[in-house]
């Protein structure tokens, strides 16, 4: 960083707008580039282009085989980058992983979209790692002046949000900035609004869906589900809101008041119920996490053994490392975790044996298939077996019927949850739901 007030010399400007790995210039170069191009063209009013490219996946690159074949990669593909810029553009690094283009001759979203799959095919392209090969995709965002920003800062974030659209979509997504994002984003920022005054207003709840012993049917728990009703927008669903909170960065503070609400209503529970709590991805990177969570559940008096964290295993996957930790500290203190909506999305079985969980969520693709279809049976049953021999619990989500429960019990499933034992409800109708079985459950316990 440059000294307040030191003269800088050409060979000090040249180090300041160049990124020391590859040689390439850096953000500073790209937003000296934008400016000047934008200046020429408010007066000269012709559209230029400019990109980031973000490569799928290189962290693990890192932690696999070590920085410096992470670096090697990265120099490689500065290399294939800076080989293909059409004529007059620039490619700089902007950070880690991430890099930047100023294309002044692309003039509209078809021809920025022809260049981004040539980029993402060069990129495609396995790498030599000095006897070991690795392939990496990338995703492209694209944004066109004056459309997607008349200044550097209004065009990257167009770029950025393009990007980011792309990358939800998966690995090697290619999206430029359009009025159709533009829509999408606006009316986030509506959601977004709304939401954050629903939270102020106190108007997020959570209902609690019972969680039961298939064997017979006794409630051990609850797993609370967070719901919003909006008066003008009506009925959000709970991974529409909790999304838009963790993208626009207001997810501690949402979880935050839905676990105070849950935590509260689990202490007028007996004793013996537990609550189940879904976390959310953003929360398994913060470091914060486990202190925000135990000085929650503190202030509300819950004792932190009635307390379990539904994790997934996606979200584990964008740092390991800082979600190990987290799951630790909080089973230090008698928390306990489950793995949600397993068999889905980016299951691995070496996450089983390498993370310390206490119980898996089967998802209810599988559960809902079980009757139906003998994948679905088998699956389950061999998820069942290697939790047994992995000492963890297994709850089966998603139960709707009474063969499904049945099949379960048969194949020695413990814990199950689902519109069969019943839907989620509000605070004060599970605590009647309690009341009206208190008396049952003193017999069972005295029979026992
Ligand atoms: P999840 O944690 O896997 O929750 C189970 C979902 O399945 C809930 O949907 C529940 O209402 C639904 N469900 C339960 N039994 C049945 C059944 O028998 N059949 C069918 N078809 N569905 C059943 P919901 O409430 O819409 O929640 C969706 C997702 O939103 C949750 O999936 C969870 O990932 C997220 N979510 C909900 N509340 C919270 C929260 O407080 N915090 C966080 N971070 N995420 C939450
Ligand atoms: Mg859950
Ligand atoms: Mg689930």
């Amino acid at each position: 960083m440059r000294e307040f007030g030191a003269p800088q010399t050409p060979a000090s400007l040249e180090m300041t707008h160049t990124d020391a790995l590859t040689g390439l210039g850096n953000r500073r170069r790209m937003r000296e580039k934008v400016e000047n191009l934008a200046d020429e063209r408010a007066v000269d009013p012709a559209p230029f282009t400019i990109g980031i490219a973000n490569l799928d996946g290189f962290k693990p690159i890192n932690h696999l085989f070590g920085r410096d074949a992470g670096d090697n990669i990265l120099s490689q593909v500065a290399h294939r980058l800076r080989a293909c810029m059409p004529n007059g553009a620039t490619v700089v690094r902007l950070d880690n992983d991430g890099f930047g283009f100023v294309l002044p001759l692309i003039f509209d979203a078809r021809n920025a979209e022809r260049l981004a799959r040539m980029l993402k095919d060069v990129l495609s392209a396995p790498f030599d790692l000095g006897g070991r090969t690795v392939r990496l995709t990338a995703c492209l965002g694209f944004a066109v002046y004056p459309f997607a920003g008349e200044t550097f800062d209004a065009l990257m974030d167009s770029a950025d949000t393009a990007l980011y659209r792309a990358k939800r979509r998966g690995r090697g997504q290619i999206l430029v900035y359009s009025k159709e994002i533009a829509d999408e984003f606006r009316r986030a920022t509506e959601l977004e609004q709304a939401l954050r005054r629903a939270i102020m207003a106190d108007e997020i709840d959570t209902h609690f869906q019972p969680i039961v012993r298939l064997a017979d049917g006794a409630i051990v728990g609850f797993e609370a589900l967070a719901r919003w009703n909006d008066p003008d927008l009506g009925f959000v669903p709970p991974n529409v809101f909790i999304t838009l909170a963790e993208e626009r960065g207001f997810i501690d503070m949402l979880s935050e008041v839905l676990l105070k609400k849950a935590a509260a209503a689990a202490m007028q529970w007996p004793d013996a119920l537990y609550l189940s709590f879904n976390l959310s991805s953003a929360q398994l990177v913060d470091p914060t996490t486990s202190v925000n969570i135990l000085s929650i559940i503190n202030r509300v008096g819950l004792n932190p053994r009635r307390l379990e964290l539904e994790i997934t295993e996606t979200a584990m996957m964008s740092d390991p490392e800082m979600a190990q930790r987290i799951i630790d500290d909080l089973r230090v203190v008698g928390i306990r975790i489950s793995l949600d909506d397993f068999g889905t999305g980016q299951s691995s079985l070496g996450r089983l044996r390498d993370f310390s969980f206490d119980k898996v969520k089967v998802d209810r693709a599988f559960v809902s298939e079980i009757t139906r279809d003998r994948p679905s049976e088998h699956i389950v049953k061999a998820i069942l077996a290697m939790c047994d021999g992995l000492d963890l619990h297994v709850i089966a989500e998603g139960i709707e019927g009474r063969e499904q429960a049945a099949k379960l019990v048969e194949l020695g499933c413990a814990l199950g949850q689902g519109y069969h034992y019943g839907r989620p409800m509000t605070a004060s109708a599970a605590l009647r739901l309690l009341e009206s079985l208190a008396p049952e459950d003193q017999q069972r316990e005295q029979r026992a």
